[in-house]
């Protein structure tokens, strides 16, 4: 299908608006959620990400990948990129990556390689996601960085959300 002939991205689920006042690991995964509530607003894939430094979000991004026709384009690393450009250093040691969807190869790599102090991600991906799902790149014996890894916030919003995205495009197809 061309771009032109595609109907408007109608997302159905509304975002949320978590209390700034108690800022846990579900504030920020709302913020997350509500990234990829904005890539299904422009027909992505409904997976967000932030990035959350002394107690504040450094960056926040979404999946762009048809948008901007880059493989790379994904949440985490869109995500990762404004938070080292914040910091101005690619070490983004102390830092929290929050994100929708158990990162890929490619994001699992890159959360490694930035040196994140932490991942927390709602919905595990057994076929493809890299730190725990499909394999556990943090686990690599010789590595010289470690993540904290946290599993499962807001795992039920993230995946309903993602769950609806393709099964209307299955839709769409018929
Ligand atoms: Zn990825």
């Amino acid at each position: 299908m061309t771009d032109a002939a595609r109907p408007p991205a109608i997302c159905p689920f509304p975002k949320v608006f978590p209390s700034q006042l108690h800022r846990d690991d579900a504030f920020y995964m709302s913020l997350a959620y509500n990234q990829a509530i904005e890539a299904w607003r422009e027909d992505e894939v409904p997976v967000g990400a932030v990035i959350e430094l002394g107690g504040e979000v450094i960056a926040a991004a979404h999946n762009q990948v048809d948008g901007t026709r880059d493989p790379t384009a994904h949440a985490e690393i869109l995500a990762m990129t404004q938070a080292a450009r914040i910091v101005g250093d690619w070490r983004l040691s102390g830092a929290t990556l929050y994100v929708t969807k158990e990162p890929c190869p490619m994001c699992s790599g890159a959360t490694l390689m930035a040196r994140l102090k932490r991942v927390v991600f709602a919905m595990g991906d057994p076929k493809m996601g890299c730190l725990g799902g499909a394999t556990d790149l943090n686990a690599l014996p010789e590595i010289n960085h470690h993540l904290e890894l946290t599993r499962g916030v807001m795992e039920t919003e993230c995946r309903d959300l993602l769950q609806a995205y393709f099964q209307l495009k299955r839709l769409e197809k018929e």
